[in-house]
């Protein structure tokens, strides 16, 4: 019997549902496409509109993710969901067709300054990839979607909302400005969408939603994603939710283990050049490089860029268009890096990223999880390499512990330049896939599921003689080269082409 099967037979009536199969395809073996035979659902069971199917395969969405399958028809029904999902795993979609095809089934056209489905997220650049996300899923429809973030001008806003709109996607300070001055009433959204909840926690919005909340009808649709539930969250998603499905998918280690990862070992001060000889690998082709600081992105994005590896930094300071722009080059491959806060890259939707570099760890595992995720793409496999020095190996001890796994470390640590090349050691780490590793360092017992031993008496390879083969360490195996989203839709774009790189350069 189908995964499926049962779950659509107590569709409505189920409170709790976890999806593991897409998990078990990936960790297992098989990835996306092995998910995707399995999984007999089909976006025309679902009981969606015409015109949304239309425009899922204008998108070259063949069937549903996991989410999708599981919320949808409750949605459809009316009910609240509580998603406990990152991004990646295609939950945009699983809250935005429900809500079109409500909108598209009642055909009121909404009043001057309300909105019909409002979404709150986090960041402006998730604010306005939902809104797109909408749009296309719009495409043959008459929907009207806004978008209204801060750090860009009032008017424009202003004048959208004077018109009403069916789907406003907000962050929630600049709502609160619109409500405030009357541009905006919340008495006719009958469907509300909280965002990576948890994220608006780490931002300090609770306390904007939950006014936000209170202005909306008492009879409404509330839907709440989360990637975590930390205490606040989970309070506030009681307060919000009525009799919420539970649609839990990919848990946090899943993610983790199908990105294929390693540690390079380095002095603190080696570490921008450190980063320069990675990126003489063109298997580097499409990377995000994480700094802690804004100051530090930019200074990271000058040094790339000075030694020729093009670059865009993006995080708070910068303006709505810069980032936008940046973000956009990112994304048709005429920069090859991002350099970015954890903060504006929380939920970039990127397909095709190559690697992610953490040039510095993050302050929580979840932030390193988060950060690897964007290479990990809708089910694709990808790359990290983490740059950590001696003050930062606290922080790689919590991340293999939340993460169970044990990452494998090359030790560079006063090893000379080798001028882009690996060490021996980064050889053998290289040629190793990644449940070899944890062999090429004697923890055989590390297996998904299981505490990781402390890393105190646990070996590093040593750096060696900066022996020279063609290519450095951070590409990864080429049996493992990640699908970058090529498995799982139309929109997954082609990474940037070697030569477009290169002339980015
Ligand atoms: P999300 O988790 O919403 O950020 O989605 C991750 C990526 O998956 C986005 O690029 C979506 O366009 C893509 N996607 C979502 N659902 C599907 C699907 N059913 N088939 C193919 N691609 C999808």
């Amino acid at each position: 019997m189908s995964f499926f099967e049962p779950t659509a037979r107590y569709a409505g009536q189920v409170s709790f549902i976890i999806v593991e199969t897409l998990a078990a395809a990936l960790v297992h073996g098989g990835g996306f496409d092995s998910f995707e035979r399995q999984n007999v659902t089909k976006f025309a069971d679902l009981g969606l509109a015409e015109v949304i199917l239309r425009a899922l395969a204008h998108e070259g969405y063949v069937s549903p993710t996991p989410i999708q399958a599981q919320a949808i028809p409750s949605l459809l029904q009316g009910r609240d969901l509580l998603g406990i999902a990152q991004t990646g795993t295609g939950k945009t979609a699983a809250f935005a067709l429900p809500i079109l095809n409500r909108l598209l089934a009642d055909q009121r056209r909404p009043a001057p300054h309300t909105a019909r489905a409002l979404v709150l997220a986090p960041t402006r650049e998730l604010a306005a990839q939902i809104a797109d996300s909408f749009r296309a899923y719009a495409r043959f429809a008459r929907i009207s979607v806004g978008v209204i973030v801060g750090g860009v001008a009032h008017g424009p806003q202003i004048k959208a909302l004077s018109g009403g709109l069916d789907v406003l996607v907000a962050t929630p300070g600049r709502l609160l400005d619109h409500v405030a001055s009357g541009q905006l009433r919340l008495d006719a959204t009958r469907t509300i969408v909280l965002d990576e909840a948890d994220h608006m926690l780490d931002l300090g919005f609770v306390v904007p939603i939950r006014k936000i909340v209170s202005r909306l009808p008492k009879d409404r649709q509330n839907l709440f994603f989360s990637a975590t539930m930390p205490k606040e969250i989970a309070s506030l998603a009681d307060d919000m939710l009525k009799d919420p499905v539970t649609v839990k998918v990919t848990p946090v280690a899943t993610t983790a283990e199908r990105v294929d990862q390693r540690v390079l070992l380095v002095d603190g001060a080696a570490k921008r050049d450190v980063l320069v000889e990675l990126f003489a690998d063109p298997d580097l082709a499409r990377a995000i490089v994480f700094t802690r600081t804004k100051r530090g992105a930019d200074r990271v994005a000058q040094h790339l860029d000075a030694h020729g590896v093009g670059s865009a930094a993006i995080h708070g300071n910068k303006s709505q268009n810069q980032r936008l722009r940046a973000l956009d080059d990112f994304r048709r491959g005429r920069t090859r890096v991002l350099v970015a806060t954890d903060i504006a890259a929380r939920g970039i939707d990127v397909d095709g990223v190559t690697h992610v570099v953490n040039f510095e760890l993050p302050e929580t595992p979840e932030a390193y999880v988060h950060r690897i995720g964007r290479t990990a793409r809708a089910g694709a496999g990808g790359a990290a390499i983490s740059l950590c020095d001696n003050s930062e190996r606290p922080l790689l001890r919590a991340i293999e512990k939340t993460t169970r796994q044990t990452l494998p470390v090359i030790d560079r640590r006063g090893a000379q330049a080798t001028g882009g090349q690996p060490t021996q050691d980064d050889r053998a780490v290289r040629r190793a896939a990644p449940h070899e590793h944890r062999r090429t360092h004697e923890r055989p017992h590390q297996e998904a599921g299981r505490k990781a031993p402390s890393r105190s008496n646990q070996p590093h390879a040593k750096p060696t003689d900066g022996a020279r083969p063609a290519k450095p360490f951070g590409a990864n195996d080429k049996r493992r080269r990640p699908a970058n989203g090529a498995s799982f839709g139309s929109r997954s774009r082609a990474p940037g082409s070697r030569s477009g790189a290169a002339a980015n350069e």
